[in-house]
């Protein structure tokens, strides 16, 4: 496959640059594939349960090919998904996706597990140490940093915004020991993400290091995530002939979104072939992209904290492969987007539990309240007319393309559930007046001692610790 630049269209490369630059250091751009091929008929057309982990090999192979040998490409897959994504009906339109199962409890570990192992296959014969660079708004730093963790010939170092992540999220990337080592940044996660940033544009710094990124910026974290999308889409696609008996159903993905990786990734998986009729955008009140799809115009806004805090994103990265893969009308007809403000996050949980008997976790629950709103009446309403404020929660005034489908009936929702409820059971019990279930492997990190470092938000104080501390 050859990559090329978000903002650059001339540019050629391959995956092992692409992989290991993770982003365009000449141009500022994020590596894009030049193409997407579709997947194989068989596996849109069988009516049996797909395979997870060969859907995963199947969508992989053309974005590795010639760089990664077969036998090691299905060896990476067997190594990164001893778990696997499952789909929950809670009513006879609605399907959860738990994307939860891994070692951290939230669908990152889908990306990073994978781009740990290619980076690892990539390194393999480097004399110097590969160092992986992350900001984190909550879970992509317990992701990356258990993906890695004794990976030889990688570091990782893990900048988190103090005070603004859950003390078990803190907790789960603050307690590596050996080669994963996490700072705690007096400032937010745009500081963070704009201090890794300057990193990788520092030129001086990176002839001293070999820097590599594994925030959703890193292709190798997107192109993974689509796997969940063609696999689920399929499960739901072969469950309508029994479950609610809609014939050719319109499938609508519900992504709650922050930097907006996760959607890109289903993007990605639509243009392969996954049989997905639309997206919803579901943000918190950090509404930047819905606010853009409402309006057609991108103004970032610093992040706000709010109640699903692995969202907490005023100016998402992925907002520029959106743009490379769509125009703002082409978005307008696949996408609606919809945004909660936190007492609208509290009401969800509450309410989905009360309708279905099915907890979510903060960041879920927008995507649920989304759609059982989308069924109930709003999308109803802006057919009629009747466009709500895009300043106020719900949904945005653009009318999708499948809209007609959802009044009709004759859609289905795929609800993305990207993290156990467990990971944020403060405000879990407090929507819910109900503690929820804690995996194991949440309770037994909760009791390993702090190791993260204190440091203002600062270039010259990340780049001298950096300078200091990491090895060649
Ligand atoms: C990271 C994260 C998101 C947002 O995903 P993006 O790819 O950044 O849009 C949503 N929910 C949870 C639980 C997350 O950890």
């Amino acid at each position: 496959m050859v990559y090329t630049d978000t903002r650059d269209k001339t540019v050629r490369t391959d995956f092992r640059t692409a992989v290991i630059n993770g982003m365009n250091a000449a141009t500022g751009g994020l590596y894009i594939p030049t193409a997407y091929p579709e997947i194989d008929k068989t596996y849109l057309e069988q009516t049996a349960d797909p395979s997870f982990r060969e859907i995963a090999f199947a969508m992989s192979k053309p974005y590795t090919d010639g760089e990664i040998q077969d036998s090691d490409l299905d060896a990476i897959i067997q190594d990164a998904y001893p778990f696997i994504s499952h789909v929950v009906p809670i009513d006879p339109v609605t399907y959860v996706l738990e994307l939860f199962h891994g070692p951290t409890c939230a669908f990152k570990d889908f990306g990073a597990r994978f781009m740990a192992r290619v980076m690892a296959y990539f390194n393999r014969n480097e004399n110097d140490t590969l160092h992986i660079l992350v900001a984190t708004s909550g879970d992509t730093g317990s992701a990356v940093g258990s993906a890695f963790h004794n990976v030889e010939g990688l570091d990782v170092t893990i900048l988190y915004p103090e005070g603004k992540i859950s003390p078990l999220q803190e907790k789960q990337l603050s307690t590596f020991t050996g080669n994963v080592q996490a700072l705690k940044i007096k400032g937010t996660f745009d500081d963070c993400q704009k201090l890794v940033k300057t990193a990788f544009t520092d030129t001086e710094l990176r002839k001293q290091l070999r820097l590599s990124s594994a925030n959703s910026i890193n292709i190798s974290r997107l192109l993974p995530q689509s796997f969940y999308y063609m696999y689920s889409s399929i499960v739901v696609k072969n469950r309508c002939l029994y479950d609610n008996r809609i014939e050719n159903p319109a499938i609508i993905v519900v992504v709650p979104s922050g930097n907006f990786g996760n959607l890109t990734s289903g993007l990605i998986a639509r243009k392969m072939g996954a049989p997905i009729t639309g997206f919803v955008a579901a943000t918190n009140a950090n509404h930047t992209v819905p606010d853009w799809i409402a309006t057609g115009k991108y103004i970032p806004m610093p992040s706000v904290m709010t109640y699903a805090n692995a969202m907490d994103v005023g100016d998402p990265s992925n907002y520029e492969r959106i743009t490379a893969m769509y125009t703002l009308d082409e978005v307008r007809s696949l996408f609606a987007s919809y945004w909660l403000d936190n007492n609208g996050i509290m009401e969800a949980i509450k309410d989905c539990l009360r309708k279905t008997g099915y907890i979510t976790d903060p960041h879920g629950a927008i995507a649920w309240k989304a759609w059982d709103d989308m069924r109930h009446g709003a999308m109803e309403n802006l057919l009629n007319g009747q466009k709500g404020d895009y300043k106020k929660p719900g949904l945005t005034p653009n009318i999708p393309d499948w809209a007609l489908a959802v009044t009709e009936k004759r859609a289905v929702g795929i609800v993305l559930e990207t993290a156990d409820p467990a990971k944020f059971s403060t405000t879990v019990r407090l929507a819910a007046g109900r503690e929820p279930a804690m995996p194991d492997r949440l309770s037994r990190v909760m009791a390993l001692p702090d190791r993260a470092i204190t440091m203002e938000n600062s270039y010259t104080d990340l780049k001298n610790w950096l300078t200091a501390n990491l090895k060649k």
